[in-house]
């Protein structure tokens, strides 16, 4: 009796883990290394009811593999199942310190140029900001064009805006 019950327990759960690999195969058509280790039945109860179409992951995923600003390739799976838009689960690359220096002094000796503040987003503000002079720790790295719609993290697209802009920016 008891041993029945054993085996129907085993049978389920099989039939469990069959249902959580098929469900990734089928989305997932390249098999990547970093897919070991993720937790895929949790991510099988969250999105299994939803569609995806295997040919658009399959081209998302090769993007977001060839994409060097992306530190954490085991959260690509996951931000694709979310319908992309989770970035944190990237880790996408921050501004290093120096380039983040860089970008301050330029900015601080143009406003200062122009007695304009030295956050772009406050100079062309109406308040008494307009003119305001942030420290560098008073600031924050902005990526001019966000990461999310192709923008590098280089010093090219990198501004620096106080922190309540920089906020609400927010889209990174
Ligand atoms: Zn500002």
């Amino acid at each position: 009796m008891s041993r029945h019950r054993y085996d129907g327990n085993i049978s389920e759960l099989k039939h469990y883990f069959n249902s959580v690999i098929e469900w990734v195969s089928s989305i997932f058509t390249d098999v990547e290394s970093e897919m070991r280790g993720i937790e895929w039945g949790r991510l099988y109860e969250k999105y299994h009811k939803q569609p995806y179409s295997p040919q658009q992951v399959s081209t998302d995923v090769k993007k977001l593999y060839g994409d060097p600003y992306i530190k954490n390739r085991k959260g690509i799976f996951e931000y694709i199942l979310g319908g992309s838009v989770d970035t944190k689960l990237l880790e996408v690359r921050v501004f290093d310190e120096a380039i983040k220096k860089s970008v301050y002094m330029k900015q601080t000796d143009e406003a200062f140029a122009k007695s304009i503040s030295n956050c772009p987003l406050c100079a062309i503000g109406h308040d008494a900001n307009k003119s305001k002079f942030w420290k560098l720790n008073e600031m924050d790295a902005d990526h001019v064009t966000a990461w999310s719609k192709g923008g590098a993290t280089d010093i090219a697209n990198c501004q620096m805006l106080c922190k309540t802009h920089n906020r609400a920016k927010g889209n990174k």
